[in-house]
């Protein structure tokens, strides 16, 4: 039987040390940290995200702000938003809900963000500064494993890091995060040969690929670290993740569940980069 790794509860421990830290720093800098969140258009599951950032915000004492823009805005009016937001002293944190609508190119609208705001980690600058092991700002979901780990006393070094996935939100920055943290890391994707022989010989698994119960009991090493990064619905249109839960459960050491694995700290850790971005602006 594996320790499931709950999320929420660490979450809120989290956050109960960083509403802390939000108080201290509005008492020092006569400020709140602040969070511009910006989302186009009118997609659900988007708006939910997006609500839920404003009012985590809230609950830890950040000011925040949303600007919701009609699907049909122009890439010049997105611009000068967030022109506008990199100039704006209030705002510390920009976060541009993706995906935008196909008319908006968002590799354009992620440059156009001040390095120093760009809480998401998206940014050029940040990506490179993610990869020489020196930054402030780390993408929340790949950042909110690694809390995860660290509030569950699992230490990645020497261990074997198998990561399915490379995208840029997820994948390569946890690939990053693990080997900053001394682990021997493989990621694996689409093209990978031999998944599950690759994947019988991790320490720590995590699953970042977007397909319900893709990771199956004979893809897991005994006593392995399984962490399911994915969100899906299943048949029933019930929330699963990646992990075939039932069955990889009893084999592994610690395991996330989804909902309430690495979700709940995915925002706790923009929460936390907005804080960071807030001590760096008013330094
Ligand atoms: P992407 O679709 O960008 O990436 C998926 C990755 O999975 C790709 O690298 C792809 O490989 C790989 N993949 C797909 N099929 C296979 C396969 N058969 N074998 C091996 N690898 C495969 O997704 P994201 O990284 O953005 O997100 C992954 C999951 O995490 C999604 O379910 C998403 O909803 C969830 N998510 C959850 C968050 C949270 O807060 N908990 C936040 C962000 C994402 P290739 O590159 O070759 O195509």
């Amino acid at each position: 039987m594996a320790v499931i790794i709950d999320g929420k509860a660490t979450a809120l421990v989290v956050r109960g040390a960083l509403r802390k830290d939000v108080e201290a720093f509005a008492q020092e800098k006569n400020i709140a940290p602040g969070l511009a969140v910006v989302i186009v258009g009118s997609d659900p599951a988007s708006q939910v995200y997006v609500r839920n950032k404003h009012k985590a915000c809230g609950e830890v004492g950040m000011y925040s702000e949303v600007h919701a823009l009609p699907a049909e805005t122009t890439e010049d009016e997105l611009l000068l938003l967030i022109d506008k937001l990199n100039k704006d002293a209030k705002i510390h944190g920009i976060l541009v809900q993706l995906p935008l609508p196909k008319h908006l190119d968002e590799e354009k609208v992620i440059l156009a963000i001040d390095p120093r705001k760009d809480v998401d980690a998206f940014h050029p600058q940040n990506v490179g500064k993610i990869m020489i092991g020196n930054f402030s700002f780390v993408p929340c979901t790949p950042a909110g494993v690694m809390e995860l780990l660290k509030q569950y006393n699992i230490d990645p070094a020497g261990k074997h890091c198998v990561i399915i996935g490379r995208s840029n939100i997820v994948g390569k920055p946890q690939a990053m995060l693990m080997l900053k943290e001394n682990a021997t890391v493989t990621i694996c994707h689409s093209k990978t040969a031999n998944l599950a022989e690759i994947t019988k010989t991790a320490d720590i698994l995590v699953a970042a690929v977007g397909r319900a119960n893709f990771v199956t009991a004979d893809m897991v090493k005994e006593g392995a670290v399984v962490i399911d990064v994915g969100i899906n619905r299943n048949a029933d249109g019930k929330l699963c993740g990646d992990v075939d839960f039932a069955a990889v459960e009893p084999m592994a050491s610690y395991i996330t569940p989804v909902p309430g694995g690495v979700g709940p700290m995915t925002i706790t850790m923009l929460l936390k980069n907005t804080l960071t971005a807030a001590k760096e602006q008013t330094k």
